[in-house]
Formats: C-alpha cells, structure tokens, sequence
C-alpha cells in the first residue's frame, strides 16, 4: 500500500497484514471500501454491521491512552455530542480522564430541533444530564456544523475558554465531529494545506492538528465508537431515514389507554393507563408511526416488522435486535426519549412503555417542549 488509508470509524491507519491489531482489514474488504469509498477496519465494520465486540473500544489499551493524553496537558477539551443522541454520545469516564481541564460541550445537530424548543431548555437538560455523569461542563453550546454561520460563535467561544492553550476535540462517531472539524477547516481559511497528523503519544492512533494562530493547535481525536447507538444497529439506508436532516415536525395522535404506536419497526410506545389525551411524536419526518392495539402490538410487529413497519428492512430482519421494554408512570408533562430516534412527548399522567432495540435506551425526561 502506498497510500495511507485511515479508518472511517476509529482514525486508525487501515493496514492488511496483522489480522486483531489495530487497523486491519483484510484486502478484500479493503478493495470493496475503497470502490465505495467508505474504508473501516475490521474491527469497527463488525461492530457496525453485527454488533459483535461489545465494549472493546471502550478498554481498548489506545483509547484509553488517548484518552489519559488528555488529562496529561493543560488543554482545552471540546466534547461534541448529537443533542438527537445525548446518551449515546456520551463517553464514560470521559470525567475521570481530563483532569482538571475545563470541557466545553458542544450539542450538535441542531438544526433538526423544531423551532418551538428554545435553546435554553436544551441547554440547560445538557448540563443536568452532564452532571448526572459527573461531567462538570465550563459551558455548553448548541451548533449545527452543517451551517458555515455557526461557526462563528464555536469558534469564539473556543478561544473565550483556551486562554492560550491547545484545544482537543473528543466525540463519539455519528456526533458529526468530522463535519465540524471540516466546517473549521474552512473557517479559518488558507490553512488547509497546514493540517499534519502524528499520533497520540504511546498509541498507533492518529491525530489531526489544526494550527491556531498562537502557535498552538485544535487537535481532531479518532472518534469512538460507542455501541449503545442505534445508527450501529442499522444500514446506511436506514440511517437516511431515521437520522433527521430537517427540521422535525412534530406530529399529534390522540390516544386511549390499550393503544400502541410503532415508529417504524425500531421502536415502540404503549399507552398503558390514563385518560385519553395528545400524544406528539418528535421523529425524522420520514419515520411514519402506525397506530394499532396494545392487546395485538405483539402479534402485529411479528408479523409486519420489515414489511408494513420499517427499517429494518426485510433483509436486516433477521440480525436486528429484539425490542426492550421500558415501563414508565408519568406524572407531569414528559418525554419518553428513544436515543438516537426521537422522543415522544406525554402530556397527561398515565402509565407508558417505550421500546426499544435491545442496547439502545429509553429514557424519561420533563418535556422540552
Ligand atoms: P462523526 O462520525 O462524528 O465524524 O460524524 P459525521 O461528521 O460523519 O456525521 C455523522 C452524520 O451526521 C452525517 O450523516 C452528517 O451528515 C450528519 N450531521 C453532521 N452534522 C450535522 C448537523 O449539524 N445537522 C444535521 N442535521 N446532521 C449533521
């Protein structure tokens, strides 16, 4: 190989030859990622598309001397997270590993909010939830790296929080860390051709710098998997579907008690017990919920999952996860998130289950909205 080939999950090189270390990928995989241009190693490939080596990144011995690099320097750490996501964006431990190093949480993707959710609530949601995993942001702040004019304000709060320091940008994949390292990049023109990359001290990981005008730099980390996302459980035409790319419009079910709803065939949501009353569903506008009795939402999902409900599509029937329940009693107006989904929002006390495939949660929250 002449050419370096960098592994679109991890950041790690590709490499051919050694089959269980880091980067490998055998030629033929490699042959077909390079035709379609999407290049993974082994080891991130499997856990995409099978879900099948649970928790290595998370112990693996580079990412976790990435990791403690980053308490090692006095820096700046950018935490991006999809707000769409936040508990699968979430790194555990990240606390523990930056020291004392002030981390700035960036939310992602906001673009795809509805307008009627103001900011602050967001934020403010962020930070309790931070807090509930002992992360102790300096700040948050929401942006949309697929907007050039949002840059503007990362990129000074950036340098508000630096003092002069380096900056480490640390995400899990899917966050949209590439799009906003990208963004960056353009951003602060005619440095393109500057960008180097050398590897983490002790780790055959690579990193990006990008030099900052002090001479000191905002350095790209090789994203992390994390395995309790959804977008791991699906195919990337799935993933165009249930990834919003607009703003969502909400949509309202009036509910009984005994009535269930399917967001497609990757979620579910029962109506146990209350008084009939609005339900509003905050999903990608292509996911269509499908109503149906609670009493035969078994049945129904055994028959149509891939069929009348989907993603899955017929043909990842067979390796997609079965669903878990999760029982709630509401007492005030609620969200029931499904990560990496949506959320639906209850607006009367009752008693609720959500669903979900098994490995990705669902949570309860006081409603945004
Ligand atoms: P990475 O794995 O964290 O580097 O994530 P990517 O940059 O590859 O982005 C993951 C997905 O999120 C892609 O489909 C992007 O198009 C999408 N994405 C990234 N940033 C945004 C954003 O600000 N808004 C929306 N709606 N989608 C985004």
């Amino acid at each position: 190989m002449t050419e370096v080939i960098h592994c679109i999950g991890c950041g790690a090189e590709i490499q051919t030859q050694a089959p269980g270390e880091l980067g490998y990928t055998p030629n033929g995989a490699l042959e077909k990622g390079l035709a379609t241009g999407e290049v993974y190693c082994q080891r991130c490939f499997r856990l995409r598309h099978y879900n099948d080596i649970q928790d290595v990144h998370l112990t693996d011995d580079d990412f976790l001397r990435l990791l403690n690099t980053l308490g090692q320097e006095d820096a700046l750490i950018v935490n991006v997270v999809d707000i769409f996501d936040f508990n699968g964006s979430l790194i555990p431990g990240l606390h523990r590993f930056v020291g004392d190093n002030p981390v700035l949480l960036v939310g992602n993707k906001v673009d795809i909010l509805p307008k009627s959710l103001k900011k602050s609530k967001m934020k403010q949601w962020m930070v309790e939830r931070a807090h509930e995993v002992g992360l102790r942001p300096i700040d948050v702040l929401l942006t949309s790296a697929k907007k050039p004019n949002e840059m503007e304000e990362l990129l000074a709060t950036i340098e508000k929080y630096r003092e002069g320091r380096n900056v480490y940008v640390v995400g899990v994949t899917n966050v949209g860390k590439s799009t906003l390292i990208n963004q960056i990049i353009k951003q602060t023109a005619g440095i393109q051709d500057l960008i180097t990359t050398s590897q983490f001290p002790g780790t055959t990981l690579d990193k990006i710098e990008i030099p900052l005008d002090d001479g000191h730099f905002l350095i790209d980390t090789p994203g992390i998997i994390h395995r309790h996302q959804m977008a791991h459980y699906l195919g990337k035409k799935d993933l165009r579907i249930i990834a919003p790319t607009k703003e969502i419009k909400p949509k309202i079910y009036q509910l009984n008690a005994g009535q269930t709803l399917f967001l497609g065939g990757l979620a579910r949501f029962d109506f146990i017990q209350g008084e009939r009353s609005s339900f509003i569903a905050y999903v990608s506008n292509d996911i269509e919920p499908h109503r149906t009795k609670l009493e035969n939402a078994d049945a129904f999902y055994e028959k149509h999952v891939g069929g009348l409900i989907q993603p899955p599509r017929v043909d990842e029937v067979k390796d997609f996860p079965e669903l878990i329940r999760f029982e709630f009693s509401v007492k005030e107006k609620t969200d029931i998130v499904f990560a990496g989904l949506g959320w639906i929002t209850v607006t009367s006390p009752g008693v609720v289950a959500g669903w979900a495939p098994k490995g990705v949660d669902v949570i309860k929250r006081k409603a945004l909205i």
